[in-house]
């Protein structure tokens, strides 16, 4: 006969008990996904680029020598989002196929980020001028908050310096007429709380410009000119936050 067993008590188990509802108290705390980030709350030091094929579904755009304005600027927006990605950019679209989507939706999309730039691509097309060049828009008032009622501040920047980067990069890099840029009342860049901007890559009524644009090669080196207008762009602005935050601290 060995040493007389220990009756069995409920208390003894107790503390076990403890431990285990810690651990599930404990468990209940830890977040579960999906780790999707909340519209608004993304913030990097590297803008999100939403870039914008004008056009789409039923909106054809203009149509001239076989060529249709919505399949252009998918074509050269889809240019665009690869030479930006490669660029180190985060980049959003707001169609990647062929479909219809709404001014204020387009401008919804890039309203979701804390820091974003967003560039609309276009051509365009004169029944009343021969037309001739690249011109990119931005807008003379932005209706803060976009198509919601959210009352936010609007940007330094509503488009203009970023019109600017863009516009100088096209015409350096195309060797287009230069039309300038212009303030224009264009929902997508109104709309927009980001500084935005609206490229009107060429005229698809101007026989010259058209033939150039139905080339894919073309295609890439406007691209490739956005592309560069928006680094530029993204680096002026962070020379000028460093600049201004060296003069903070002293
Ligand atoms: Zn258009």
């Amino acid at each position: 006969m060995g040493p007389p067993r220990r009756p069995f008590r409920f208390v003894s188990l107790l503390p076990y008990l403890g431990l285990i509802l810690l651990l599930l108290w404990l468990w209940s705390m830890v977040p579960k996904g999906p780790f999707l980030p909340e519209p608004g709350t993304i913030e990097s030091a590297t803008p999100v680029v939403v870039v914008d094929a004008g056009h789409g579904g039923h909106d054809n755009g203009a149509m001239r020598g076989g060529l249709v304005e919505k399949a252009l600027t998918l074509d050269t927006a889809l240019r665009l989002e690869r030479l930006l990605k490669q660029r180190g950019f985060t980049v959003v679209m707001t169609r990647r196929d062929d479909r219809f989507i709404e001014l204020y939706e387009r401008s919804r999309v890039a309203n979701q980020y804390a820091r974003a730039l967003f560039v609309s691509v276009h051509f365009n097309d004169s029944a009343t001028e021969s037309g001739e060049g690249v011109e990119t828009f931005f807008a003379s008032e932005k209706v803060a908050g976009g198509a919601s009622r959210k009352v936010e501040p609007p940007p330094a920047d509503k488009g203009a310096a970023f019109a600017q980067a863009v516009q100088r990069s096209l015409v350096s890099r195309l060797g287009a007429l230069d039309r300038g840029t212009k303030e224009r009342s264009f929902a997508v860049v109104r709309h927009t709380r980001c500084p935005a901007v609206l490229v009107e890559g060429g005229f698809m009524n101007n026989p010259a410009e058209l033939r150039l644009l139905k080339e894919p090669a073309y295609r890439e080196r406007l691209a490739a000119a956005i592309a560069e207008g928006v680094t530029n762009y993204h680096r002026q602005r962070a020379m000028e936050a460093a600049k201004g935050a060296v003069a903070k601290s002293k």
